[in-house]
């Protein structure tokens, strides 16, 4: 059985390629960012100070030992647990950046981030962490995602209290019962043999540039139609005529790139009739 943590969630809703390779293909694997780590960690510790006197689980959210010493914090009636971990029996498993005890049975989700905005991505992580806790038999009443406030100007020592915004992530999250399915439909391709590869400029680059990128796009020309056409056009083109310039009419398509692509377009082509333009 997979195990399915929060980014690999993230990774099989982008993308069924991306999920296969992360799981299957370790040769594959692109390097890990070790600044952006520490940059998390930093923020994560800055957050939690605007939430003192919790209980912070240390242990790794792979590990057993965070979830029973998570369990122990509820049981204890914490106010808030850093780092709370939860895994359901079917083998999803996640850390919530702080678990906050309302005290009357329910508990919110707080996801910090060090972006000055939510993003798509950040509602679909934050969905599968409800999920998770939920299923665990958590009752989650709010969730949010709690971002760097781009007015906050520092005066002397950091203000916790002013540096961050929390968003109410409520309205943009995904359904559970989208979750459960989307979980259920990652197993299956995992479960599954190993699939083409189908890339487009939409996928790809949704909600972040894909880190595999290098290995599916390795026979996309350094100047494609992905550089030439807007995104849902250079997918529509790329799939009638591939990724190669010199195979797509010019007549037909010159006049929607940007003007600034128009000369790389036609010399790609190796010709170069002003009458193109004039048509
Ligand atoms: S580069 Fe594109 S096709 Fe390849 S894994 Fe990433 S999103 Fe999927």
């Amino acid at each position: 059985m997979f195990k399915i943590s929060k980014s690999d969630y993230v990774l099989g809703v982008k993308c069924p390629n991306a999920i296969w390779f992360k799981k299957l293909r370790k040769d594959l694997q692109p390097e890990f960012n070790t600044a952006l780590l520490e940059q998390g960690n930093a923020v994560g510790a800055l957050a939690r100070s605007k939430y003192p006197d919790g209980v912070h689980i240390t242990d790794l959210p792979w590990e057993r030992s965070a979830v029973l010493n998570t369990q122990r914090a509820i049981d204890n009636n914490a106010p808030y647990i850093y780092e709370a971990t939860m895994a359901t029996s079917t083998g999803e498993y996640c850390a919530v950046d702080i678990l906050k005890n309302n005290n009357d049975g329910t508990w919110d989700i707080i996801e910090v981030k060090s972006t000055t905005k939510p993003h798509d991505y950040h509602y679909i992580d934050i969905s599968f962490q409800k999920y998770v806790f939920s299923k665990c038999g958590l009752q989650i009443r709010d969730c949010w995602i709690l971002t760097l406030n781009p007015e906050y100007v520092r005066h002397g020592e950091l203000d916790a209290q002013e540096l961050f915004i929390a968003h109410d992530a409520s309205a943009e999250m995904q359904s559970m019962e989208t979750v459960a399915s989307e979980v259920e439909r990652i197993r299956n391709i995992l479960n599954g043999p190993e699939l083409g590869i189908a890339i487009s400029k939409a996928k790809c680059n949704k909600f972040y540039e894909c880190s595999y990128k290098n290995h599916c796009w390795r026979n996309v020309p350094p100047y494609s139609v992905f550089d030439a056409f807007k995104v849902a056009l250079a997918d529509e083109i790329y799939a009638e005529y591939g990724p190669d310039l010199a195979n797509v009419p010019a007549d037909q398509y010159v006049r929607q790139m940007r003007s600034g692509d128009i000369e790389a377009f036609l010399s790609n082509q190796e010709i170069c009739n002003p009458d193109i333009l004039r048509q």
